[in-house]
């Protein structure tokens, strides 16, 4: 059998060409103003290139080329089966160009390149082949009204989308906006967040390549505070896709209320809960799939269940048990094949994530592993996987996303007094019930305040289902047929007969 020889990835890395460049009306350009910005690699310091520092007069170029493009219907008008066809090129171009995308998420934001290989690339290229399959397959309707006329409940394109995106799954963010707002016929602004904007500028080149006119998809990188805010202000985005903190998607709905009452679709933060019962049958595999929640992606994952609560019977070996998985999370440089946990995204959400630590113990939390820097030789950006039992329900901790590999144990009695706990957070993204008893676990799945329920599983994920949040974990859905509805008009045509 012939073995294949494993890639060099720091080779590879050594040889990459990056452009930096925004993508205006289908051009790679440099910003209006001539500024642009060093991007460095949470891997070891780096400098990866200088990327267009895009402000308000380069989001302007950018909308009016993406309004040019949709009025003129040369993607808009064209029928759903064509732009299916662009679309799956796409997303073909995605996966055949995978290991050039893969490197560069993984220099950008320090995840392993295991994974951006094998979910990040994967996730972002079937999110838009499954909106291009679909898009010819979604009807209209006939309302039931008298005999008298017909009334016509149709979905239209809105227009120009303004997408905005974090940076813990760079591509995988992008392309859930994207697939939606493209497959129905918008014209997109993306920006992507400053510290991970190189898979997004060869998306946009990559759709271009495959098909899609020049305009529909524009790519402007640039800080939040100038880029972001212009796109999120312009009189001329009729929507904006928004993923990131609740502390930013507040703003977003202040600009559509200082702008033009843009719609606006926040997919904002989480502190999910995972309740494990005592009466759970397989508590290794529960413990295993915590872990695995809270310390895959560095623990930067809007989704993580990052507050378990366990009973009080089983908490001291259940904790025993995550604690003894943690140590096969311990980071590594992100470009070894084997390395489970990279490096955190830069050295801002180092000090944030320790500063957290450090709060956990100054208010009485016990630490039981982790808490610490690891690696400073290589200069990068590197946390060991850190859990605190014995936290209570109104320490910082236990309130507020931490955004790095740091687990909180909450102790419960009983069932009630779970779900309180459970519930008694203003974020409601996702949440999970561990029970071998049914009633239990219905009981508990419809009394949590969450978007997503799991019951005694946290991995299961497909594009059939949306994914979003309650409360202030935001307002929209990504995924699913549910995402074209935020990306469409709802039109009624009334016909006398
Ligand atoms: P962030 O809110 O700091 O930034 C997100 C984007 O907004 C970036 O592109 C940034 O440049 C831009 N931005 C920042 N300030 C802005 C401003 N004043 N005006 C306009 N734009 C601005 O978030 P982040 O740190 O990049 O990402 C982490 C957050 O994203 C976490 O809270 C995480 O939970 C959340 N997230 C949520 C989901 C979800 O689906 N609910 C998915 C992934 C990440």
């Amino acid at each position: 059998m012939k073995t294949q020889t494993p890639i060099d990835w720091h080779a590879r890395a050594k040889d990459l060409k990056i452009d930096g460049r925004a993508l205006i009306d289908g051009q790679r350009v440099a910003s209006v103003a001539g500024d642009a910005f060093e991007k460095r690699s949470p891997i070891d310091g780096r400098l990866l290139g200088t990327v267009a520092r895009g402000q308000a007069a380069d989001i302007d170029v950018a909308v009016r080329g993406a309004r040019r493009a949709f009025e003129d219907g040369r993607w808009a008008l064209q029928p759903p089966g064509a732009r299916k066809k662009v679309l799956r090129r796409f997303a073909e171009a995605m996966l055949a160009s995978r290991e050039e995308l893969a490197l560069l998420e993984t220099l950008d934001m320090g995840k392993p390149i295991r994974d951006s290989l094998a979910v990040d690339v994967p996730g972002a290229s079937r999110c838009i082949q499954w909106y291009a399959e679909a898009v010819d397959k979604v009807y209209d309707q006939i309302a039931p009204t008298g005999p008298g006329a017909v009334a016509m409940i149709t979905r239209e394109p809105m227009g120009v989308i303004g997408a905005i995106v974090p940076w813990n799954y760079p591509m995988l963010m992008a392309a859930w906006k994207l697939g939606p707002a493209l497959a129905a016929g918008n014209s997109v602004v993306l920006k992507p967040s400053e510290k991970s904007p190189f898979t997004a500028l060869r998306l946009g080149e990559l759709a271009l390549q495959a098909g899609l006119p020049e305009g529909v998809l524009n790519v402007v990188p640039g800080y939040g505070p100038e880029a972001g805010e212009a796109l999120a202000l312009h009189m001329d985005v009729d929507a904006i896709g928004f993923t990131g903190s609740t502390r930013v998607g507040r703003r977003m709905l202040e600009y559509a209320g200082r702008s033009n009452l843009k719609r606006v679709y926040n997919e904002l933060g989480g502190k999910s809960a995972n309740i494990v019962f005592a009466d759970f049958d397989d508590l290794d595999r529960a413990a295993a799939t915590a872990a695995t929640g809270v310390f895959y992606n560095q623990g930067e994952s809007c989704n993580a269940p990052t507050r378990l609560l366990v009973e009080e019977s089983i908490a001291d070996e259940f904790v025993a048990r995550i604690a003894a998985h943690a140590k096969s999370w311990a980071p590594g440089n992100p470009l070894a094949s084997d390395t489970a946990m990279g490096a955190l995204v830069d050295e801002g959400q180092v000090s944030t994530v320790l500063r957290y630590i450090e709060s956990g113990r100054k208010e009485g939390a016990k630490m039981l592993t982790g808490g610490e820097r690891v690696h400073p030789a290589q200069g990068g950006c590197y946390i060991a996987p850190t859990i605190f039992d014995r936290v209570g329900n109104e320490m910082t901790i236990a309130r507020e996303e931490i955004f790095g590999p740091v687990l909180s144990v909450i102790r419960f009695r009983t069932e009630e007094e779970a779900l309180a706990r459970a519930n008694a957070s203003s974020y409601g993204l996702q949440a999970a019930v561990w029970t071998t008893q049914l009633s239990r676990a219905h009981r508990v799945a419809r009394g949590l305040r969450a978007g997503t329920v799991h019951v005694n599983q946290y991995d299961e994920d497909d594009m059939t289902v949306p994914f979003g949040g309650y409360k202030q974990s935001g307002n929209g859905r990504d995924k699913s047929l549910h995402a074209l509805e935020k990306y469409t008009e709802l039109k009624t045509t009334w016909i006398r007969l």
